[in-house]
């Protein structure tokens, strides 16, 4: 649904990705990680055609995303981390910018709003909260029913009763037809959600798995004693011991740590892409 052949893209003259390939198909929820400035925004960026790789070829939804043709735009969905909002009230605000998106449920965006503990549509979006503006931003992107909806940073901002409305809503929208590409620091918000794992890291790919991929390659475990555990790749010390991730020698499925996974990667790059076949 989305391929990202060989791009090259910068800002001036500083280089971003070079040669970075990618692809991501329908039917997953992804998260995409990686530190700050490596590139997780303008990607998102250039795969909703908002910016436009200097070499490469970037097609998604079957279409060129540079040329942001009705066909794809109607079919995808960005909410960026800051969004711009208009002077409108909630109601205007759905009355103005639905007709862009054929699939839109307004039934499903009231629903949503209610979930959240909206109240008033006849709210300015100016007088909400950060929090409260974060959540119709959402509730808007997840009524307009695309086949592609991308959200950066979508956790920042909501207290901890909107993130557990937010996960909930977020798994029923997940369908066979749908791409979900999440950008997050917060991974603990999401990591019962995702079910494949892009790690973005000095302008390329370090990792693209689905969590199953991961945990069929990869062990995650707590010990007492971590020099006892073979082919270890990280441990960080805790209160009950030694977090350990490990290569998965037993074959034994353990419970996914996405922020363990992270450090994991970023400490051991070279070994990370060979184990999961990422080629540079
Ligand atoms: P992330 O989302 O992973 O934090 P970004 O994609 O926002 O990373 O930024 C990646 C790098 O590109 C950073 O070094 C940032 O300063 C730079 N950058 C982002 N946007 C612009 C811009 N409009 N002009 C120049 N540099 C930019």
């Amino acid at each position: 649904m989305i391929t990202l052949k060989n791009i090259q893209f910068g800002y001036n003259h500083h280089l971003l990705f070079k040669d970075l390939s990618l692809s991501m198909s329908s039917g997953h929820i992804y998260g995409l990680l990686g530190k700050n400035g490596a590139g997780k925004t303008t990607l998102l960026k250039i795969i909703s055609g908002l910016r436009f790789p200097q070499i490469g070829t970037v097609e998604t939804l079957g279409r060129c995303a540079g040329n942001r043709s009705l066909e794809m735009l109607k079919d995808l969905y960005f909410l960026p981390e800051e969004v711009f909002y208009p002077n409108l009230k909630i109601k205007e605000f759905v009355k103005v910018y639905a007709p862009f998106y054929p699939h839109f449920c307004k039934n499903q965006f009231d629903e949503t709003l209610q979930q959240f503990e909206i109240v008033s549509q006849d709210t300015k979006l100016s007088h909400l909260s950060l929090g409260q503006r974060k959540k119709v931003m959402i509730a808007f992107a997840l009524a307009a029913n695309t086949r592609i909806i991308i959200m950066d940073e979508p956790t920042n901002g909501l207290d901890i009763p909107s993130k557990s409305v937010f996960r909930k809503l977020l798994a029923k929208a997940a369908t066979k037809d749908h791409v979900i590409i999440l950008s997050t620091h917060q991974v603990r918000d999401l990591h019962s959600l995702i079910d494949a794992v892009i790690i973005l890291e000095q302008g390329k790919i370090l990792l693209n798995a689905s969590t199953e991929e991961i945990v069929e390659k990869l062990a995650f475990q707590q010990t007492i004693d971590a020099t006892r555990v073979d082919n270890m790749l990280y441990s960080e010390v805790n209160s009950n011991g030694h977090c350990v991730v490990s290569v998965n020698d037993s074959h034994i499925e353990s419970q996914l740590d996405l922020e363990m996974l992270f450090n994991a990667a970023i400490a051991n790059q070279d070994k990370m892409r060979m184990l999961f076949e990422i080629i540079l």
